[in-house]
């Protein structure tokens, strides 16, 4: 399930260099995650890297892109084709 930034964003760009997927950008008021790309931070931490570090909890699960956590890991592998997954993330 990708993430969601909600509007609580105060755009303090945080969140946007801990993603592994580079799924955040800055958007036209708040910061956007793309859910191509937003893997629930499987395959990279064992939690999600956005919202931990969020200092307004904006980051939040997109009830929109429901995802099994193998669908989030084929999603990883699409994105870093030549990694391999950390151990305990998936
Ligand atoms: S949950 Fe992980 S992969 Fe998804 S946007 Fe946040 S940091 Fe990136
Ligand atoms: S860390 Fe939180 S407040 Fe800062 S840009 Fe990311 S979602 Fe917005």
């Amino acid at each position: 399930m990708s993430y969601i930034i909600h509007e609580e964003c105060i755009s303090c760009g945080a969140c946007e260099p801990e993603c592994p997927n580079q799924a955040i950008r800055e958007g036209e008021t708040i910061y956007i995650i793309d859910p191509e790309r937003c893997a629930e931070c499987v395959g990279s931490h064992r939690s999600s890297r956005c919202s931990e570090v969020c200092p307004v909890d904006a980051p939040h699960p997109d009830p929109d892109y429901p995802e099994t956590r193998e669908q989030l890991l084929q999603k990883w592998r699409r994105l870093h084709p030549n990694e391999e997954p950390v151990p305990g993330t998936y």
